[in-house]
């Protein structure tokens, strides 16, 4: 589901958010090689982003979801409700891809953690997303 941004705000780990008019934040990491956003790390370009539309990937899950039947009525607008509920289940998923002989790895970028190492292509699980999804996310 497209939803504007309406603003931005850096978690934790020093990752940009961005804040959607439903109530939820998605991460708008430039993290090369796996995402590439340059335009996160300025103001300016920050800024110039305002009022776009993003996929709120938690709206997407939420609804989803709801339509399996894995999520109770009204856990979507609880969680709009209260920015500060859980956004994932901190689960890391990996993918191996293989050619051949060859394996896919990339080297973090990253300034906040894990600078310089090696790893298998992945990211966390969202909420009530399966492994499958997330590995092709
Ligand atoms: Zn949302």
């Amino acid at each position: 589901m497209q939803q504007p941004i309406v603003g931005f705000h850096q978690d934790d780990d020093g990752h940009w958010v961005a804040d959607l008019a439903c109530g939820h934040g998605q991460h708008v990491r430039h993290d090369p090689p796996w995402q590439v956003r340059e335009w996160v790390l300025e103001d300016s370009t920050r800024r110039a982003r305002l009022g776009s539309p993003l996929e709120c990937v938690r709206c997407d899950t939420y609804a989803d979801a709801r339509m399996r039947g894995l999520c109770p009525e009204g856990a979507l607008e609880a969680s709009r409700a209260d920015p500060s509920a859980p956004s994932s289940p901190r689960v890391g998923v990996a993918v191996i891809v293989r050619r051949d002989t060859r394996v896919l790895l990339g080297r973090r970028l990253s300034a906040t953690h894990g600078a310089g190492t090696w790893q298998f292509p992945g990211g966390h699980l969202e909420m009530f997303e399966d492994l499958e999804t997330c590995g092709a996310r």
